[in-house]
């Protein structure tokens, strides 16, 4: 959610016509710059609806048929109403994937939203959380040696495939990638660094803490791309232990998106419409949660609370 002050939230929309918008609050399959600019803010769609809100959705993921185990039983989901039944609890929630769902169709309603907002100005998080094993990073990372690509990949492809088609507005994307581990920030991007502890510094405003990471200006899909990979390798080298390292590391993945309206356009809407604008989109994959937290003083709950204020 939030972060920066209501000028740099402009509204999703500049135009009185709202007939482009779906209003069923669905996946945006298929959203473009120009089919959004002709939404009415007020018209209850994702994009709009998204800032300043925290929403969650349960992803099950499959039985891993090699250790045998079938689902619990009396667990039903119900994904088109967001419900999980366990015997006779009843949990409600955003959303809710079945096991046979894929990292595409779980991006299209959680990802895609959050990704077309940052395009127009809106700070977003997506972070996955559950216990090691759960599928946090198969979501979040994806697995390359099955061609699987995950929400980091999946929100890169959408966001230049925007710009693309933005016939309006001209961008800047700047990523970074860090990592947290045993309560040291390590800079993903830079590889002669690594090792080394980066310094975090609190706003003097108040309102957060800034990590002094490398931040690199991308043109295209594939320089992200080759960052991920290359960081997703330093995420995994030095680990001593697999499974520690990823039951303990949170991987931050952040994207800074800037973007003022093109020199040669023909401006409509308001000053406010047509301002400069920046967000910050972060992309987590945080360490797992729950096990084990007392014999191995990780991840427990004050790493949880580093990470999150690093992403205020
Ligand atoms: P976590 O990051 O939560 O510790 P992982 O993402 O590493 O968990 O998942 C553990 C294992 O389960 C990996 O081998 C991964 O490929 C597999 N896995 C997780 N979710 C799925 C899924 N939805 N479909 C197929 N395999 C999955």
């Amino acid at each position: 959610g939030g972060g920066l002050p209501d000028a740099l939230h402009p509204p999703a929309v500049s135009t009185p016509d709202s007939k482009g918008s779906d209003g069923d609050g669905k996946s945006s399959d298929g959203d473009s710059p120009e089919k959004l600019r002709m939404r009415s803010a007020d018209s209850g769609d994702d994009e709009a609806d998204t800032a300043g809100y925290l929403r969650v959705g349960v992803r099950v993921r499959p039985v891993d048929p090699k250790r045998g185990g079938a689902t619990d039983e009396g667990l039903a989901i119900n994904g088109k109403k967001g419900l999980i039944t366990f015997k006779d609890n009843k949990y409600k929630f955003a959303h809710v994937f079945s096991e046979g769902e894929d990292n595409g169709t779980i991006y299209e309603q959680v990802g895609r939203p959050l990704v077309s907002a940052a395009m127009m100005g809106y700070n977003g998080t997506l972070f996955a959380y559950g216990q090691t094993g759960s599928g946090k990073t198969y979501t979040m990372v994806g697995d390359r040696k099955e061609s699987v690509p995950g929400v980091m990949t999946l929100g890169t492809e959408q966001m230049f495939k925007w710009i693309e088609d933005d016939t309006y507005r001209d961008y800047m994307v700047r990523v970074s990638y860090m990592e947290i581990y045993n309560e040291r920030v390590r800079d993903l991007l830079n590889p002669s660094a690594v090792g080394e502890e980066l310094k975090v510094r609190e706003d003097k405003g108040g309102r957060g803490f800034y990590v002094e990471c490398q931040e690199v200006v991308v043109q295209n899909e594939d320089q992200i791309y080759a960052m991920l990979d290359a960081g997703n390798e330093l995420r995994t080298v030095g680990a001593t232990d697999m499974n520690a390292q990823s039951s303990r590391s949170h991987a931050i993945f952040r994207l800074v998106v800037e973007s003022v309206v093109k020199k040669d356009v023909e401006q409509v809407g308001t000053a406010e419409d047509n301002a400069f604008r920046q967000s910050y989109l972060n992309l987590v994959d945080l360490a797992g949660s729950g096990e084990r937290t007392k014999d191995t003083g990780a991840p427990g709950s004050h790493l949880l609370n580093l990470s999150l204020s690093c992403l205020s």
